[in-house]
């Protein structure tokens, strides 16, 4: 089983004011991730990330920061505002894989998972097994859900990617980015960042603060945070660029590809 997260920036223009999506890369990927099943049929789950659809609402509304009760009914409605707005994307996402015969069903994490402080902490997989036992490909997104302790909070695509790889046992976790995969300091601000074909700690990043972009949930430290996590649990990932043509097809294929892994071995 492979576990593919296909981040927001790829899907989406993240920097526009408007929800933009990027349709030509949309289909290039949908066609890649086709043609790798056509190949060599095989489980996938699809994750994706919330781009420039999620996160202004999720910021307007500081979706995740404690609030009073008095505030209840606004935030109330920026968690609709920010649910229904990762659910649009999914739709353009679920329909370009649909137009070229993938049998992708979403599963929305609103629906069905809660958090603690931030972190899911309930969320029945069931219905991911099924729909895999099926020939199904489940699709699961960055999403808003309920919270124990902050009433309602953001969950990442990374922390998905997460959660499901922790409780599925997937044979290849991967994460499509926008980047070659892990630097010592942003490389598309720093041309004398440097890339790391095996990432192990966060020590090994010059400053912390400069390598999240402006995205509530945590750019790239926050993925590796989500990974180094899984690396604990000995499950390595892979950050590759869903950019480069043919990537996420060679990477299905378990062809060698340029990126990072993200694991606690040397
Ligand atoms: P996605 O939406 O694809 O999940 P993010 O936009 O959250 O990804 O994070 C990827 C971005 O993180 C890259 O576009 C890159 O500019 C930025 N970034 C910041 N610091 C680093 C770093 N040290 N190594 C790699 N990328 C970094």
């Amino acid at each position: 089983m492979f576990i593919l997260k296909i981040g927001g920036s790829i899907l989406t223009n993240k920097d526009s004011k408007e929800s933009e999506v990027d349709t030509e890369s949309l289909k290039r990927i949908a066609l890649e991730i086709k043609s790798s099943l056509d190949n060599s049929p095989k489980e996938l789950i699809i994750v994706h990330g919330a781009g420039s659809f999620g996160h202004p609402p999720a910021k307007k509304y500081k979706i995740g920061e404690k609030f009073d009760e008095s505030e209840y009914p606004q935030k109330r409605i920026g968690f609709c505002e920010t649910q229904n707005a990762v659910k649009k994307l999914n739709m353009y996402i679920c329909e370009a894989f649909i137009d070229v015969g993938l049998p992708v069903v979403a599963i929305p994490a609103s629906s069905f998972m809660t958090a603690t402080n931030k972190r899911i902490t309930s969320g029945n997989l069931d219905a991911f097994k099924r729909y895999l036992d099926k020939g199904f490909i489940p699709v699961i997104y960055g999403d808003v859900v309920l919270d124990d302790e902050l009433e309602i909070c953001v969950i990442s695509g990374d922390q998905l990617i997460q959660y499901l790889a922790m409780n599925l046992n997937p044979d290849k976790v991967i994460l499509g980015t926008d980047v070659d995969g892990v630097y010592n300091k942003n490389p598309k601000t720093h041309d004398d960042a440097i890339f790391f074909e095996k990432f192990t700690s966060l020590k090994d990043l010059d400053t912390f603060e400069g390598t999240t972009n402006v995205d509530v949930t945590g750019g790239m430290v926050g993925k590796i945070k989500e990974l180094l996590y899984l690396a604990d649990l000995g499950i390595e990932s892979k950050i590759i660029n869903a950019e480069v043509e043919n990537n996420i097809y060679k990477v299905l294929e378990n062809e060698e590809v340029k990126g990072t892994v993200i694991s606690r071995g040397n």
